[in-house]
């Protein structure tokens, strides 16, 4: 039984290959327990036979790889401190050292490999379409210190590289690696997060993808149908085209390959950017990332824990907040500054009676404590100045002549928000319903890191 991993690129026909083309996103495949000869495994003795090997491919080590590529030897050096970064990222993060070392098969022009580099048809055809692929190969407990070694090949894209680096230290090392929505929306994730910050940071095709059709809920994302065994199934009917014979693998790809292979392509691209979404929100939102990290453990070690079981006691505000990230979200838009603060406790002002508090510029709505009652009606003064750029001018709580740096509230009700209310540095409203009150500085969603300054907001219950 074989089971692997994809990093699907796009579709093209051109035998020398997509490896030099550039294309806004990847899709990246895991395919569980399938059964397809892929070809033996290299053996690591014939790999440092170089009679063996084509000419152009080179064998380089670092401290956790064996690079078997066809890059240059600074293209090669350079693609291995990238890969030991990416590596040093999860291992950080999953807080597990990598098991031995993983072989990677990086390709920088497919007509430099043939069947002597191990390189079958089966998997150049997968590395045309899909762009990298993971191979767990089981091993002889004796022989090494893990239950399986992970085979990688990626075509030599970055991101690509980075996608596969993960799934190959999560096969290698725990051997498991949970649902698809979990292992490629991982595996993009740590990909796709450059920065300190956790900005949002991806192919804008996929902030595309995630606003174009039906959002889908949190629900949708975890129970949903394996988006991967369809392209398996392309992928397995495609080779079934080809007869063994190299030459015939870009050959057979034209008539293998229609407008409904396309669509299912499409699909599988919008799965991956929702279980992106999805991961990137858990891993960012401190409401959440424990707990997350804690699931996510269960599943490279094949436990029981759930989904459901983890996040039962406030799935509604999960869910809640997800449709907001999915609403607003942009290059840029930080998912830590943006999250609610649910344990604020919240009092309903009789009239007469007033709070005060800070609202920072730098943040998404941020609760009042103050519950509205349908019929009251309510006065708002702010005192102090914010700026909502760094060489931008300060501002009051009215903004600038565009309304950016206006003081800004909802009113939450059963994980429902009201139309923005445009509050100001001096206003008042008769409320139409009851809620929760939550404020914020006007600003992009995107660009509000870049605020700075807080007003002092104070409420009163006029009558
Ligand atoms: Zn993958």
């Amino acid at each position: 039984m074989i089971w692997f991993c994809m990093a699907f690129i796009g579709r093209t026909f051109c035998s020398n290959l997509l490896l030099k083309q550039s294309f806004a996103t990847c899709l990246l495949i895991w395919l569980g327990a399938v059964s397809v000869t892929l070809g033996s495994p290299p053996d690591e003795d014939r790999t440092n036979q170089r009679t063996s090997r084509s000419s152009s491919i080179r064998v380089y080590r670092s401290a956790h790889f064996r690079l078997h590529t066809d890059l240059s030897e600074p293209d090669a050096r350079s693609m291995l401190v990238d890969m030991e970064s990416t590596l040093d990222k999860v291992a950080t993060y999953w807080r597990q050292p990598v098991s031995g070392i993983i072989d990677a098969y990086i390709i920088d022009d497919l007509a430099n490999w043939s069947s002597r580099d191990h390189l079958n048809p089966m998997t150049q055809l997968m590395l045309q379409h899909i762009g990298g692929v993971t191979i767990p190969i089981p091993t002889p407990k004796k022989r090494e210190p893990f239950r399986q070694r992970a085979l990688m090949y990626a075509i030599s894209r970055p991101d690509v590289v980075r996608h596969e680096v993960v799934h190959a230290y999560c096969c290698q090392t725990f051997g498991y690696s949970g649902p698809d929505w979990y292992k490629e929306g991982m595996a993009d994730t740590i990909c796709m997060l450059p920065d300190k910050q956790g900005s949002v940071r991806c192919p804008q095709e996929v902030l595309d993808s995630l606003q174009s059709e039906n959002v889908p809920s949190v629900n949708d994302i975890i129970h949903g149908p394996s988006f991967t065994d369809p392209l398996f199934e392309t992928i397995k009917r495609a080779a079934s085209l080809v007869d063994g014979n190299e030459q015939s693998v870009v050959a057979a790809l034209p008539s293998a390959w229609g407008s409904a292979e396309d669509e299912m392509l499409r699909k599988a691209k919008q799965s991956y950017a929702h279980s992106w979404a999805l991961c990137h929100f858990l891993l960012l939102n401190k409401n959440y990332n424990k707990r997350f990290r804690q699931l996510g453990h269960s599943f490279l070690q094949n436990a029981k824990l759930t989904f459901d079981q983890v996040f039962s006691n406030d799935r509604d505000q999960l869910e809640f907040e997800f449709q907001l990230f999915l609403q607003n979200i942009a290059q840029g838009y930080q998912v830590g500054l943006c999250r609610w603060q649910w344990d604020k406790p919240f009092i309903v002002l009789e009239p007469g009676n007033h709070i005060a508090i800070l609202i920072q510029a730098a943040a998404g709505y941020q609760p009042t404590g103050c519950t509205v009652e349908q019929g009251g009606t309510y006065s708002f003064h702010t005192e102090g100045t914010w700026q909502i750029s760094p060489q931008g001018k300060q501002l009051n709580a009215d903004g600038n002549h565009h309304g950016d740096g206006q003081l800004a509230g909802v009113i939450l009700s059963d994980y429902r928000v009201t139309e923005t209310l445009l509050l100001g540095q001096s206003s008042h409203f008769i409320s139409k319903g009851p809620g929760q009150l939550h404020v914020r500085c006007q600003d992009r969603w995107s660009e509000i890191a870049d605020n700075a300054g807080f007003v002092r907001l104070t409420i009163k219950r006029e009558k």
